[in-house]
């Protein structure tokens, strides 16, 4: 018992297993304290981050059911400005994976306000620009509404309003997809086209009406037609070149061929490029010195194709960790990865966030490599745990800026990792944090085997504010990549930004980069030096520039 017992409460250095007093702080999955973030910030969150597994705290059904709640009291508190966010970050190509906004979209699609609902339905041809995306709408909206005249007559729209050729390219590309064909849903939307037209003929090639003249329907229809009949992987190519038809739409057995995959490269989607890249490799259309292969340097370098094909960051990286292994995950044959393909995927990366306008700020990168950010995965991708992802993450920030460091912490004490091989071990982490020396010029697979190797035990975010407190480093601007489960130290990470600022009286501004979908942040929501945003989300970079530099 200490003689003066009024000595240990304080707001100025609060343990992280209690709350900061009169704040409205709350526990996070770990036992510490955070803020509970507000449901737009929730919302953002889930359409960039989606729920992909469990995370390390929660189960997926639990991160499943506190998403969609944040969703409908987003939809309830305005429906419009729900869908306008759905919107903008579905045409901005900010999310990795379509499910989260598809899913939006439908919930707002049933919506009590019928504002919000005829908002979501004009919506639908924007945010699911494929046909893919329409059947996976055609699911999700039924785990909220009926086929009601106005869903039916959005749908028909979808099909009528594009012109036939756009039209026909869907019809043939996109045939079915988690249950659904474009027969199920032209069944329910009765779209009616004008009688003979050429939107006519195509839907009707949809359902699969026979005896009809192809002469005067779109001429992709005609071109699939011939490359049912062609007897020749060297015919399906010369169809392919002279007509664009996409490689779903050809007869798998001309799929083996690397004569027809030559043919596909110059204009296939940059999305399916990059799936695909292991088996062009592994079937030999992609080797060193190959004219496909030059092609395929030249389009995934190219800043202007990536920003048109709206080429997430994410299917890149995902992309990246395969081929370079050499081997893929379903017993595929192996591959020998070509270089050239490999820097190209490296710099595809970093050209997929656009042009950056650095901010110019002295910077801390700091990685919360804790036990949590282990587990996991992110957008569904094998292998891509919140902490790789964060690493891939900070070199777009260390790329564009001038001056960056860029330090990894867990927390002070024993601690325990996953060797590369796979067995846990234990030690001690004496400082809880290390200096990572990452250059811009690293290149993106090192970077991730560089983090994969660091030990890892507790959670303690404000580590980076006392390190450089310690060290006496100038630092405007800190970013911390984290799922803000929070809860080994003594004092929060916001009152030690608070006490690096007293200290150097620099007004040292809080980036706090989500890596999870979940409900916490460790930035403090009353200040205006501190901020949030959604890791992996492609805006987030020059977010942050603008906000560190004072531009927001
Ligand atoms: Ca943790």
């Amino acid at each position: 018992m200490t003689k003066n017992p009024l000595t240990w409460f304080s707001t100025r250095a609060t343990r992280q297993d209690q709350p900061i007093p009169a704040t409205d702080q709350v526990r996070n999955g770990a036992g510490g304290h955070a803020w509970a973030v507000d449901d737009w910030t929730r919302l953002r969150r889930f359409l960039i981050l989606g729920v992909d597994g469990p995370s390390y705290y929660a189960s997926e059904r639990q991160l499943v059911k506190e998403n969609a709640d944040a969703v409908l009291r987003c939809i309830a508190a305005d429906g419009p400005r729900t869908v306008d966010e759905i919107v903008g970050i579905s045409v901005a190509g900010r999310n990795p994976k379509q499910q989260p906004v598809v899913f939006a979209l439908a919930a707002c699609a049933a919506a009590d306000d019928p504002d919000t609902r005829a908002r979501a339905l004009a919506a639908l041809p924007t945010v699911c620009r494929t046909g893919t995306q329409l059947f996976l709408f055609a699911g999700y909206v039924e785990q909220f509404r009926g086929w009601g005249r106005g869903l039916r007559r959005a749908v028909a729209s979808w099909y009528l309003d594009k012109d036939p050729d756009a039209l026909a390219y869907q019809l043939v590309k996109y045939q079915q997809r988690d249950g659904w064909s474009h027969r199920d849903l032209l069944r329910l939307a009765k779209p009616r086209p004008e009688r003979g037209g050429a939107t006519d003929l195509a839907l009707a090639w949809a359902v699969g009406k026979v005896g009809y003249d192809l002469d005067e329907a779109p001429a992709l229809l005609r071109a699939h037609r011939a490359a049912s009949l062609a007897t020749s992987p060297e015919q399906t190519a010369a169809l392919v070149t002279s007509t664009g038809l996409p490689w779903e739409a050809l007869p798998s057995e001309h799929l083996r061929s690397d004569v027809v995959w030559r043919a596909l490269i110059p204009d296939m989607g940059l999305g399916a490029l990059v799936r695909n890249l292991a088996r062009l490799t592994s079937n030999g259309t992609l080797a060193p010195g190959q004219e496909a292969t030059e092609t395929v340097v030249h389009r995934l370098t190219d800043a202007e194709q990536l920003r048109r094909a709206r080429l997430h960051p994410i299917a890149v990286l995902a992309a990246l960790m395969t081929y370079r292994a050499g081997r893929g995950t379903r017993g595929r044959q192996p591959w020998e990865p070509v270089t050239a393909i490999v820097d190209a995927l490296d710099e595809a990366f970093r050209l997929s966030f656009g042009n950056i306008e650095p901010a110019g700020k002295r910077t801390l990168l700091a990685l919360d490599v804790s036990g949590s950010m282990g587990m996991g995965v992110v957008a569904g991708v094998v292998g891509l745990t919140p902490r790789i992802a964060s690493a891939a993450m900070s070199m777009v920030t260390l790329a564009s800026e001038p001056s960056v460091d860029t330090v990894a912490f867990t927390s002070v004490g024993r601690g325990a990792w996953v060797s590369p091989q796979g067995t846990w071990r234990f030690g001690n982490t004496k400082d809880g944090l290390v200096p990572l020396t990452l250059s811009k010029r690293q290149r993106l697979d090192d970077v991730v085997r560089t983090v994969s190797d660091l030990p890892f035990g507790g959670t303690d975010c404000a580590l980076p504010m006392l390190y450089a407190l310690d060290k006496g480093r100038a630092i405007d601007h800190f970013v911390i990549y984290t799922d803000s489960e929070t809860w080994a130290g003594g004092i929060h990470p916001s009152q030690a930004l608070r006490r690096y600022r007293e200290r150097t009286g620099l007004p040292a501004r809080l980036t706090v980069v989500a890596m999870v979908s979940n409900g916490f942040t460790i930035a403090d929501p009353n200040d205006a030096g501190m901020l949030d945003v959604v890791g992996f989300d492609t805006a987030a970079p020059q977010l942050m520039a603008d906000f560190a530099a004072g531009r927001l």
